[in-house]
């Protein structure tokens, strides 16, 4: 099992677009609990099956993940505690990149509501932008964003940001999240050059 159900939003994102392959470098923003870097982690080492499920398969690719709460390690992940927002977690974010360009990026972050929708859309687009200033620093030409997203207000400006970056760009509501109504997700697939 996994730490959340999260981990089958992504998979069914994943088993649509396919993006997660063994080799990749991997950013997960808002990782907490952790159960989409379980995920990437078990697609990278497909052979994972060890007695009683201690031991886990060679490592092939590399996870840093990102987020505000505690994580529970899991082997091969590295893991940063801190606000994406602020500069001195988004530079311990980079020194644990490094020269290496990533090939996708996954965001799951998603702010504590406050109720008031213009105050909230702002936080989420924030956290958005963010995200995707990340990946015009960091990502491969190549590479993929995968960003969750709310329907309503704000949503249209962040599908147009989206649209500005990358050169393919799919809107996708996995069934796994189909009781939390206003919650989607949006994927940019190759920056566009600036
Ligand atoms: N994808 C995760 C999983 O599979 O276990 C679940 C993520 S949960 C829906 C959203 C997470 O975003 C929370 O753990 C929250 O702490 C984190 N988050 C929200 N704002 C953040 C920020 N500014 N910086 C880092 N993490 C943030």
């Amino acid at each position: 099992g996994f730490r959340s159900r999260a981990a089958y939003k992504l998979k069914e994102i994943d088993e649509t677009l396919r993006l997660i392959h063994p080799g990749q470098v991997v950013v997960d923003l808002g990782a907490a609990p952790g159960a989409w870097s379980q995920y990437v982690r078990r697609k990278f080492a497909p052979k994972d099956v060890g007695a009683g499920g201690a031991a886990v398969g060679e490592l092939n690719g590399a996870i840093i993940a990102l987020d505000l709460l505690e994580f529970e390690p899991i082997e091969g992940v590295v893991f940063i505690q801190g606000d994406f927002r602020e500069e001195a977690v988004l530079a311990q974010l980079q020194h644990a990149v490094g020269d290496r360009l990533v090939d996708v990026v996954i965001s799951d972050m998603a702010p504590n509501l406050s109720g008031i929708e213009s105050s909230d859309a702002a936080r989420i687009e924030h956290l958005v932008e963010l995200a995707v200033d990340f990946c015009q620093h960091h990502l491969k030409p190549q590479g993929a964003l995968v960003c969750k997203v709310f329907h309503g207000s704000g949503y249209s400006q962040l599908a147009e940001l989206f649209k500005s970056s990358f050169r393919v760009v799919k809107p996708i509501k996995p069934k796994a999240s189909r009781d939390k109504s206003a919650e989607t997700f949006l994927v940019g697939m190759g920056l566009k050059s600036r």
